[in-house]
C-alpha cells in the first residue's frame, strides 16, 4: 500500500524546529514508501490563525524542499464537511446536544471534584430536549462515548496504547456557536483527504483514543498513528527561542543550507543505525524507518547543528557555495574575480558553520584590515617584530614565484636559517594581513590575495603597531 499522510500545521506562527521536524518525518515516510505527502491547513481557530503564517510556514517548506503534493486543504473552507459529520453523529445517536449551563457543569466540579462532564443530556427524553430548542436554549454538541471499557490502538512508535473510556468524558464536538472542535475537524480531514498514517508530536497522544472514537461513529476506517518523541532543550524543558532554536527562516537568513538542516532534524528522535550521521537528503530517504523512531525525547543542540551544517559546507562544491551566497548577498566578492571568490570559498568553506559566517569572516580577503584588535596585538606583536617583519618584507620583495608552495619553501627556510618559530614570524604576518590570529594556511591566504596587497598590509603594519 502506498501511504498517505500529512502535515497539518495550525497557522499561528512560523514553522519553528518541532514543526520543521513532523513535517520532515512526514515527507521521509511518504517517500521511502512510494507514497504521497500533503498539507492541511488547520486555520479553524479564525483568531490566532493568520494567512501571513501560512505563507511564511509554505514558504520554509519549500525552501527546505518538503514540496507537498496536491492543492493545499484548508479547513476554515472546509466548515459544510464538518456540519455534515455532525449532522451525522447526531442521526446515527453517536453524539447529543447537550443544554448544561455552564453554572450547572462548574456546581457539579464543585461538588464532586471531578472535571468529567456527567453526561446530563446523555439519554435524554426527546420531550426535554424538544422545550430547551423551543425556548431557543443555547446548546453544544457531544460525543456519546461508548460503553465499552477501554479504547486501543497500536502506536507505531509507543506500540501498544489502551486508555479506559471512563477517563474519556462526553467531550464537545461542536461549541454553542456550532463550530467544529479540532478532533473532528482533525478525523473528517484525515479521511476525506484518505490520509493512511497520522505521524505527529507526541503532545496529540491524548487525542487520538478521543479521535478513534469518532472514526468509529462516523464508520470511517481508523489511519495508522504515530507520535514523535518531544524536542526539549538542553535543560530537559520543552524546547522554546530560550534555547536557541530559531524558526526555519532565520536559519535560512543566517546562510544554514536546506540538506544540512533537514540532516539535523531528521536525528531529532531517528538515526540511521550507523556511525556515519553526515547524509545527503537522498540518503536519509532512503534509510527513513518510522519504527525505529526513538520514544525517548530528543534534545536539541545548537553545536551539533553548526557542526553538521560545517560538514555540509564544506562537502559542497565552491560553485555552488558561490552561487549560493549570491542568494543571499548578491554584492558578495563583486570587487573581485569570480576565481578569487572561488579560492576564498575554497580556503573558507570548511571553517564556516553556514553562508552568513563564512561572509563576515571573509572580509580581510577584500578588504585591507585597518584596526587591529589589542589582544591579538599584544600577544603577537612583541619588541623584535617589527625587524622580524620587515626582513620577511624585504625577502617576499626578491620573491618571484607567488605561489602556496614556493612562498611556504621560501618563508620556512628563512625561519630555520634563524632559529625563529612559527609564532614570531607568521602571526605577526597573519596579524598584518588579515587583521586576526586564526584562519586557514597563510601561505595560501598570501598567494591568493597576491603579492601588491601583502606588500601594502605589511607596511601598514609595520608603520601601525
Ligand atoms: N494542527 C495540529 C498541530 O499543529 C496538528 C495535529 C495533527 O497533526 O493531527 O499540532
Amino acid at each position: 500500500m502506498n501511504p498517505r499522510v500529512r502535515f497539518a500545521p495550525s497557522p499561528t506562527g512560523n514553522l519553528h524546529i518541532g514543526g520543521a521536524r513532523t513535517a520532515l518525518f512526514n515527507y521521509l515516510f511518504a517517500k521511502h514508501n512510494n507514497g504521497q505527502f500533503l498539507v492541511r491547513i488547520e486555520d479553524t481557530d479564525l483568531e490566532r490563525s493568520k494567512q501571513e503564517y501560512t505563507d511564511q510556514i509554505c514558504e520554509s517548506m519549500i525552501w527546505l524542499g518538503l514540496d507537498w503534493e496536491e492543492e493545499l486543504v484548508y479547513q476554515s473552507k472546509r466548515t459544510q464537511s464538518y456540519q455534515n459529520a455532525i449532522e451525522l453523529l447526531l442521526s446515527n445517536g453517536s453524539a447529543y446536544k447537550c443544554f448544561s449551563t455552564k453554572e450547572e457543569i462548574e456546581k457539579h466540579r464543585s461538588e464532586t471534584g471531578s472535571f468529567s462532564y456527567p453526561g446530563f443530556w446523555r439519554d435524554r427524553d426527546q420531550a426535554d430536549i424538544d422545550k430547551a430548542l423551543e425556548i431557543e436554549s443555547p446548546f453544544t454538541i457531544r460525543l456519546k462515548i461508548p460503553n465499552e471499557k477501554n479504547t486501543s490502538y497500536h502506536d507505531m512508535i509507543y506500540g501498544e496504547i489502551t486508555i479506559e473510556n471512563s477517563e474519556l468524558d462526553d467531550f464537545i464536538i461542536a461549541r454553542s456557536d456550532g463550530s467544529p472542535v479540532y478532533n473532528l475537524t482533525n478525523v473528517v480531514d484525515d479521511s476525506d483527504m484518505g490520509i493512511t498514517h497520522v505521524i505527529r508530536g507526541e503532545d496529540h497522544i491524548s487525542n487520538t483514543p478521543k479521535q478513534i472514537l469518532m472514526y468509529k461513529a462516523l464508520d470511517l476506517n481508523v489511519p495508522k498513528f504515530a507520535h514523535l518523541p518531544m524536542i526539549l532543550g538542553q535543560d530537559k524543558k520543552r524546547l522554546s527561542k530560550r534555547h536557541g532554536a530559531m524558526g526555519v527562516q532565520t536559519y535560512r537568513d543566517d546562510g544554514f543550507q536546506p540538506e544540512a538542516l533537514l540532516n539535523y532534524l531528521s536525528l531529532l528522535g531517528w538515526n540511521p543505525g550507523t556511525e556515519e550521521e553526515i547524509m545527503s537528503f537522498d540518503e536519509i530517504i532512503q534509510k527513513f524507518d518510522l519504527t525505529m523512531v526513538h520514544k525517548k525525547s530528543a534534545v536539541f543542540d545548537e553545536k551539533k547543528l553548526n557542526w553538521i551544517s560545517g560538514q555540509h559546507l564544506s562537502q559542497q562544491s565552491n560553485h555552488t557555495i558561490f552561487s549560493n551566497i549570491k542568494v543571499i548577498n548578491a554584492n558578495w566578492g563583486k570587487s573581485e574575480s569570480q576565481d578569487f571568490c572561488l579560492g576564498v570559498i575554497e580556503l573558507m568553506k570548511s571553517r564556516s558553520k553556514s553562508l552568513v559566517e563564512l561572509i563576515e569572516q571573509s572580509d580581510y580577503y577584500f578588504n585591507d584590515p585597518i584596526d587591529f584588535d589589542e589582544k591579538s596585538v599584544r600577544k603577537t606583536w612583541k619588541n623584535e617584530t617589527g625587524i622580524i617583519v620587515e626582513t620577511v618584507q624585504s625577502i617576499l620583495e626578491k620573491h618571484e614565484n607567488w605561489t602556496t608552495e614556493s612562498l611556504e619553501e621560501t618563508l620556512k627556510t628563512f625561519m630555520a636559517e634563524n632559529d625563529l618559530g612559527f609564532g614570531k614570524v607568521m602571526n605577526p604576518i597573519r596579524l598584518a594581513l588579515c587583521g586576526t590570529v586564526n584562519g586557514p594556511s597563510l601561505f595560501s591566504i598570501m598567494s591568493l590575495i597576491g603579492q601588491d596587497t601583502c606588500f601594502r598590509r605589511i607596511s601598514h603594519a609595520l608603520g601601525t603597531l
